[in-house]
């Protein structure tokens, strides 16, 4: 039986601060979180969602994102751009990179990468915080709300080093990094690729400068990544260079003829005239050449036929991440596109053709490995308010009682703070005192139920069997203390005890015992039946030997040989397994004792009339 409990209500949850997901790019961040019904949603910053993964140190200042895009051309050697091709790395495995770049590095320090920006050195792991940073500030300010945790995405292919350094940024940054998720799995997510199916996952990536291909096969609602492959310098950047030469040629000049800020202006004008081919048919390009200004048209189809290659190159690594994971084209259940650059109408259809099947557009390509993200954030932090609130008690807590069998007075998954109060009797007459062992577990014998506990209530005042009255009381408060007290009624003798059940316990072994329970379930019955019926049995044969004692005069002859034939019987049957003899022998003795059992009725009426007068007698029967 459930009991209210009353008393301090449990203290409010600590308010939590949001848990985010970040998609760091090399190109571009976007940071998302979920709402209220668990759906994902960027967050914006007033440029809009893509945070271009930039950082700047000028005058003694760090600028992130488009402020440091924009200082870009000015301080070319100031500005960090692709930060996430240094993550994790030594000096000698980028060494080639390095020298394409305006920094300057210190070769110095034991192979770690140093880059020297406005007066001062920092890492790939500090530039990368820096990008976090910003990230989460702006999301505080939008939100109005702390960033406590995050998931932040790295590439399927990324080893330890690379991940252990992008783990410090995000901590460096001032957030709880709950996990490190690869980026194709959260583009699986985002797509909501259905859990419940088991298939092969093809992932194209395509984003600024780096190209992906990951193959994941979903089993069991985990996914696994079979292959990886791509190319780490092809993606947008070479559609906005091939666009750039086109438009350069048709003007008549070449790349050699711009200065360094020249060039990047006109590779961001590129860029701006690429992606608006993705919806137009032309585009006019103004240009900056040394002779003055130029405007040229650029065509879809222009465009198309200067990026084909590239494209081909891509389509090239996919085959050999196929070859890579013993995998048939025809294998693959999806394809994903990911990264800005396969809004290329071109890419799409290139894709579409290589896999034989209409690859998935419907997520914003550029958005979905944030969305993914924050799902994911939701995921490992849902549920940690109910954990405070609404925490259950996993097992059953219960008592033994006679014949080990298990009397459960707080049921698996019940809500804390939980209580319930049961009443239990003496079993022999004039007993004193009372065990009591507490026990935790689905299972029905006492046995198979692990102990917490044992407790003994003395004092009970002497009185027949069943007579005495100890109420049992459980409470296991919000902290997952139990106390369990017993109380006999008539004197308010007390005993009890506390323990902490879920002391030791991990959720390895809540799960085993609740599987163990399912799988003795059917066992566990018959066996808790036998039990019972046993306890019964020796009751009735503890009540008889005393009744035949006590009432030896009430006896016709030869009544008492035959009622003890059957109890004979009876104590045999209790001593086998079956349930059912001793049912049918606890009927009988019933039968072969009624009328003995009738006589001492009828005597104690008579003996509990005698004395009273006529009258009462008489009004109390009216
Ligand atoms: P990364 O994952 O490398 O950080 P993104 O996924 O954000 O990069 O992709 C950035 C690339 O996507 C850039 O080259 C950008 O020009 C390209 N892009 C964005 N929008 C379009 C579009 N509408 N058409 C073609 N390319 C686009
Ligand atoms: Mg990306």
């Amino acid at each position: 039986m459930p009991i209210e409990i009353s008393g301090p209500s449990p203290p409010p949850p600590k308010p939590r601060g949001l848990a985010i997901g970040i998609d760091l790019g090399t190109t571009n961040s976007v940071a998302a979180r979920t709402d209220g019904r668990h759906q994902p949603m960027v967050i914006g910053g007033p440029r809009g969602a893509l945070i271009p993964s930039v950082v700047a140190y000028v005058n003694g200042e760090i600028r992130v994102g488009a402020d440091a895009y924009a200082a870009a051309a000015l301080h070319p050697s100031d500005t960090i751009v692709s930060v996430k091709r240094f993550m994790g790395r030594g000096l000698e495995d980028v060494r080639g990179e390095l020298a394409h770049l305006p920094y300057q590095f210190n070769p110095g320090s034991g192979g770690v990468i140093r880059f020297r920006a406005g007066g001062r050195e920092v890492t790939p792991v500090e530039v990368s915080a820096a990008i976090l940073k910003s990230i989460k500030d702006m999301v505080e300010q939008r939100e109005g709300q702390p960033v406590e945790d995050v998931v932040i995405t790295v590439p399927a292919y990324f080893d330890d080093a690379q991940r252990q350094a992008t783990r410090d940024a995000g901590r460096l940054a001032g957030m709880n990094v709950l996990r490190l998720l690869n980026e194709p799995t959260a583009a699986a997510l985002a797509f909501g690729i259905n859990r419940d199916r088991d298939g092969v996952i093809a992932v194209y990536d395509l984003g600024g400068g780096t190209f992906d291909i990951s193959l994941l096969r979903l089993a069991g609602g985990v996914f696994e990544v079979l292959s990886t492959g791509g190319d780490s310098h092809l993606g947008g950047d070479d559609f906005d260079r091939a666009l750039l030469d086109l438009a350069l040629q048709k003007a008549g000049a070449s790349v050699g003829d711009l200065n360094p800020a020249r060039l990047r202006a006109a590779l961001s004008a590129a860029r701006k005239a690429k992606e608006e081919l993705s919806a137009a048919s032309s585009v006019t390009l103004t240009l900056h050449l040394p002779g003055g200004q130029r405007q040229t048209d650029v065509t879809r189809e222009e465009l198309e036929q200067a990026i084909r290659p590239l494209i081909e190159r891509t389509l090239q690594a996919c085959r050999q991440a196929l070859r890579d994971a013993g995998i048939k084209k025809t294998e693959v259940l999806e394809v994903l596109l990911v990264g800005g650059s396969t809004r290329s109408p071109l890419v799409k259809q290139m894709v579409a053709g290589f896999f034989g099947r209409q690859p998935h557009d419907e997520v914003d390509p550029d958005l979905a490995v944030a969305l993914g993200a924050a799902i994911q954030a939701d995921t490992l932090t849902r549920g940690r308010e109910d954990v405070l609130l609404l925490d259950v008690c996993p097992l059953s807590l219960g008592l033994e009682t006679m014949g080990g069998v298990v009397e459960k007075v707080i049921h698996r998954n019940s809500r804390l703070p939980a209580g319930a109060r049961q009443t239990f009797t003496t079993y022999a007459d004039n007993q004193t005192g009372m065990d009591f062992h507490v026990l935790q577990g689905e299972r029905e014998t006492a046995a198979a139920c692990r102990s917490l506990g044992r407790f003994k209530l003395s004092g009970i005042p002497p009185l027949p069997a069943g007579m005495a009255r100890v109420e049992v009381t459980f409470l296991l408060d919000a902290d997952g203390i139990l106390l369990v007290t017993a109380r006999e009624t008539s004197t308010g003798k007390e005993a009890g005890i506390e323990v902490k059940p879920s002391w030791g316990l991990t959720d390895e072994e809540v799960e085993r015992m609740l599987q163990e329970s399912m799988d003795h379930a059917e066992g566990d019955f018959t066996e808790r039946l036998i039990r019972e019926a046993r306890v019964e049995g020796e009751r009735i044969l503890a009540a008889l030997d005393r009744a035949l004692r006590e009432d030896r005069a009430l006896l016709a002859p030869g009544e008492a040989e035959r009622i003890q034939a059957v109890a004979d019987r009876l104590g045999q049957a209790i001593a086998g397994d079956s349930q059912r003899a001793i049912r049918d022998l606890i009927e009988e003795l019933d039968r072969v004792s009624a009328p003995f059992a009738q006589r001492r009725m009828n005597r104690s009426i008579s003996q509990a009339l005698e004395g009273r007068r006529a009258d009462q007698i008489v009004r109390q029967m009216g």
